[in-house]
């Protein structure tokens, strides 16, 4: 039996077989072009794309946000995927040389913490086992576990070219690394330099301020007296106290600073302090910083432990000295406290000063208290010596890039928010004291002290000689690769020595091996479009924005010419994703235990149907409410859809019986209705041109929501409840005598339906897959509707006629179906109709007078100047229309009839009323559902009040 379709549909058996399918035959691979290619795809639609290029084929690429390699798909990545797949499947369709580049970020901190656990269950740890091997033991659990989301990814059909997954710590990518660190400090760039960090004594690394999340925490403040003394050096029997939320940093000062106008203070100018508990001569120091309303207005300043102190100490030329090490603990420098955690230091600090009578009062106080985004430990402000890029430089660039538009972000508001935050940027602390990363390629000479920074491991100091070289232990911020991916993984700098220093100038390039090398790069560098969430615009986006046009900026273009900032960027445009949240819109979060496991809401309802809720309700910048009661819709849809294809092969094979087929050749483009065809073919082929357009143009402008939705009422609406009922009149395969006719009908039935499975195809890749393959019975012309050319309308301008044409006649049997149901005729009745029209109308309800009878149960068409008086009518702009019935009344029976009517009518007005009258209700309903209530109220009343008076006439007998 051809087109072998199961009977119902279960996507989780087509989605594994086509998942499957997909990877196995690399569908999405996208092998290096030529150089300079030209060559254009025939037959290819005229396509619609945002770089404005015209050569025959345009690059369509992106990069796929590189989840975490420790990650697991959420909800949020299924969001982000979906869009970004419909995207590059409809521009894949639309004919754009399209590349979309997976991979794994290695995650430093994430990862390192993650295998420190597993060492610390087996009774060991990261310190026992040394650098070395826990750097292979966090190979091998990569090895393991580390594919987890990007199987995930396989198996829900993302079309990324697997050919290309990469993994930030890739050698190729490590070389990228090593450049790019090794260039900016050729470029007098980077430095090393004590600065304040965020320091997460649990990680046991610098974090960057992007990594902390503050959460207020009711605290104290405590205030400590510290005893001022006189010239000879003794107590002068004066305090000056000071207010602190963190009183065993005072272990630290090195000074009081007051406000230089304090005329509190005016006296104590120029004198000094004993630091209690430590027993240290500290200055007062005068400075304007100093607020006058906080606290006491003095303020202990302790440079090693808060950043405000440090810049004041600098001002002062004071020490700065460090009283914590890596761990939190107190150190030597602590004296009798050395040794303990912050916090029992903190408590015998607290204690001493007590018993001293030094302690002069503690306040309630609510801290903003900084937190390691990853381990959740409070972080410590802490001195400490990093590697820092001075960023100046490329975020001018990176600004620029913005301004002039060669980077366009949607929504637009998000460009304000980049500006907000490039203009306040601070120099960039790139390194981290984790073992897992790329380790900074320095190395500290043991005989000058001096550091030799490389392309290649030194064996020598660059300064001196000496052969005593130990390399730098920390290693790069996870973000300093993840920022070059846009260069790195189109090749650079591997094709690019030219721009290395010493090397041959750019001559070479244009022939020779240089070409093959940089063939990747001329043709998928820039990247068209970044898919991303606003959490990650500053560690990532903006990072990418500022590598990409400092180090794509030195790669000259294809023909040798110098690149232009237009084309040093890493992307053309971005588009910021908006949240998923839950049904109630409150967002997901453990906590609250709504978080919603897409892969197991895909197990409930098919990958398919969960992309098409979330796509139904993508727009730029709106949340999304996930609700499964949607999810289910969907589901419903999609089961709809494969029931039509039951319907239509069931035909194609009546047909065959007697010799009628479709032609292949007439499928795989948009169909064109002939002038005489019957209206319905005319009317569903204007339709689903005017489906395509609006698909497209809603795509072009990221309205997933638009496009699905036009797309649904499509196939659900206008294909599935009209164009299949009406179609049904057409296909009498036991009429030898209008075998023309059927077999039009048919083929018209099967092109519209394989062009409106292209169309949705981007949306629910996988049963459209499934009954695209049904519909081509085992011969497609491709291997993948992916493969096929996406539906583009075609102008018509009759188009508008047949859907005029067409719309009077759905209102009319609407109105029909109405009239029925108001007089009560019985289901199964076939009755006439009265209709009286003025002019050219009358001829189309004539010419389909068939489509009439066959969708409203009507046994004849009467048309009147006049509706015959005693039916009730209905009146439309062009027409009245009524039903032609007597009804035979058994009264008792007919009393009980409208009774019951009457109380079912007056039920659902009470519960719909109670509705609309709720508060709650009406503030989280969606709007549609609103009107849709309405609506509902005022038919239930018409037919209330309809069936009251219906009884009231029955009354008297
Ligand atoms: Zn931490
Ligand atoms: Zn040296």
């Amino acid at each position: 039996m051809p087109h072998d379709l199961p009977k119902t549909y279960d996507p989780a058996i087509i989605e594994d077989h086509w998942a499957e399918y997909w990877v196995r035959e690399k569908l999405f691979a996208q092998p290096t072009p030529p150089a300079q290619s030209t060559q254009s795809i025939p037959g290819r639609e005229a396509a619609v794309r945002l770089d404005g290029k015209s050569d025959g084929q345009s690059s369509f690429t992106i990069l796929l946000p590189p989840p975490n390699v420790t990650g697991h798909l959420h909800m949020g990545h299924m969001f982000e995927h979906t869009e970004s797949d419909i995207l590059m499947r409809w521009r894949r369709m639309c004919g754009d040389r399209v590349l979309w580049v997976p991979g794994t970020d290695h995650a430093g901190i994430a990862t390192q913490m993650l295998v420190e656990r597993q060492l610390v269950s087996e009774g060991t740890s990261r310190q026992k086992l040394g650098r070395e091997a826990f750097v292979q033991r966090t190979w091998e659990w990569r090895r393991h576990y580390g594919g987890v989301i990007l199987d995930q990814m396989k198996r829900l059909g993302a079309s990324v070219d697997w050919q290309r997954e990469y993994f930030t710590m890739d050698e190729n990518l490590s070389v990228a690394v090593r450049e790019a660190f090794v260039r900016l400090h050729e470029q007098n760039l980077i430095y090393r330099g004590a600065y304040i960090v965020n320091w997460c004594p649990r990680c046991q690394t610098a974090i960057s301020d992007l990594e902390v999340f503050h959460e207020e925490q009711s605290g104290h403040l405590w205030e400590i007296r510290y005893p001022v003394i006189d010239a000879s050096g003794k107590d002068s029997g004066e305090f000056l106290s000071v207010a602190t939320t963190r009183p065993e940093t005072m272990l630290g000062d090195v000074a009081v600073a007051i406000h230089p106008e304090d005329e509190r203070y005016l006296n104590l100018h120029g004198k000094k302090l004993r630091l209690p508990l430590m027993n240290r001569e500290i200055p007062i120091v005068l400075d304007e910083w100093v607020s006058r309303d906080f606290g006491t207005g003095a303020v202990k300043v302790t440079p090693a432990h808060d950043p405000n102190d440090f810049a004041l100490a600098e001002r002062h030329s004071l020490p700065s000295i460090n009283i914590m090490d890596d761990t939190g603990h107190i150190n030597s420098e602590g004296g009798a406290y050395a040794g303990l955690d912050r916090y029992a230091a903190r408590k015998r600090v607290v204690a001493n000063l007590e018993e001293q009578g030094l302690l002069a009062g503690i306040k309630d106080h609510v801290n903003n208290i900084g937190h390691c985004d990853r381990c959740k430990t409070t972080v410590e402000p802490r001195l400490s010596t990093q590697w820092f890029i001075k960023i100046q430089p490329l975020a001018d660039k990176a600004k620029a890039a913005v301004r002039e538009k060669r980077i366009r972000f949607t929504p637009e508001m998000y460009e304000k928010t980049y500006f907000e935050w490039m203009e306040n940027i601070h120099d960039w602390c790139i390194s981290r004291q984790l073992w897992w990363g790329h380790r900074i390629p320095a190395w500290h000479c043991a005989e000058c002290r001096k550091i030799t920074v490389a392309r290649i491991d030194p064996t020598a100091c660059a300064h001196c000689g000496s052969k005593k070289l130990t390399q730098e232990t920390d290693v790069l911020d996870t973000w300093f690769s993840s920022g070059l991916l846009p260069v790195s993984v189109f090749g650079w700098p591997n094709f690019d020595k030219s721009n290395t220093p010493g090397a041959p100038g750019p001559s070479h390039l244009g022939t020779g091996e240089g070409i093959k090398d940089r063939a990747d790069f001329d043709a998928f560098y820039p990247t068209s479009l970044l898919v991303t969430g606003f959490d990650i615009l500053f560690f990532w986006v903006a990072r990418m924005i500022m590598f990409g046009c400092w180090f794509a900026g030195d790669v000259p273009m294809p023909d040798g010419s110098k690149r232009t900032l237009a084309d040093s960027v890493p992307f053309r445009e971005v588009y910021i994703h908006a949240l998923v949240r839950d049904a109630n819109r409150e967002k997901m979060s453990k906590t609250k235990g709504n978080v919603l496991d897409p892969i197991e809401v895909v197990k409930q309802f098919g990958t398919d149907a969960v992309r098409f809720t979330l796509a139904s309700m993508a727009s730029p910048g709106t949340d999304i409410a996930f609700n499964i009661a949607r999810t289910e819709g969907y589901r419903a849809f999609a089961n709809k859809i494969w029931n039509a294809a039951r319907f239509l092969f069931m035909n194609v094979d009546r047909a065959a019986e007697i010799g009628i087929t479709v032609d292949p050749a007439a499928l795989g483009k948009m169909p064109v209705a002939e002038q005489t065809a019957p209206l319905e073919a005319r009317w569903i082929v204007a339709e689903l041109n005017a489906t395509a357009a609006k698909v497209n143009q809603s795509l072009e402008n990221y309205r997933y929501d638009d496009a699905a939705n036009t797309i649904y009422q499509f196939f659900w609406g206008s294909f599935c409840d009209w164009y299949l009922e009406i179609v049904k009149l057409r296909l009498d395969f036991s009429d030898t005598a209008n075998k023309a006719q059927s077999k039009a009908a048919l083929t018209t039935l099967v092109q519209v339906f394989e062009t409106a499975l292209r169309l949705l195809s981007p949306f629910m890749p996988f049963l459209t897959e499934e009954l695209w393959h049904a519909v081509y019975d085992g011969h497609p012309p491709a291997k993948s509707t992916a493969l096929t050319r996406y539906p583009q309308a075609i102008e018509n301008s009759a188009a508008a006629d047949a859907l005029a044409e067409m719309n009077l006649m759905q209102s009319l049997i609407v109105e029909v179906r109405a009239l029925r149901k108001e007089i009560g005729v019985e289901e199964k009745a076939v009755v006439p109709i009265e209709i009286r029209i003025d002019g050219h109308l009358k001829a189309v309800i004539q010419e389909n007078a068939e489509m009439i009878k066959r969708l409203a149960r009507v046994s004849e068409v009467l048309f009147v100047s006049a509706i015959s008086v005693g039916h009730s009518k209905h009146s439309m702009a062009e027409c009245d229309v009524a039903v032609v019935y007597e009804k035979k009344i058994d009264a008792a029976a007919e009393r009980e009839r409208l009774s019951k009517d009457i109380a079912k009518y007056e039920k659902i007005l009470i519960s719909a009323e109670r509705q609309l009258g709720n508060e709650g209700f009406l503030a989280k309903a969606p709007a549609q559902i609103v009107e849709g209530l309405k609506k509902q109220v005022a038919e239930t009343r018409r037919l209330l009040e309809k069936a009251q008076g219906d009884l009231d006439s029955l009354l008297p007998e």
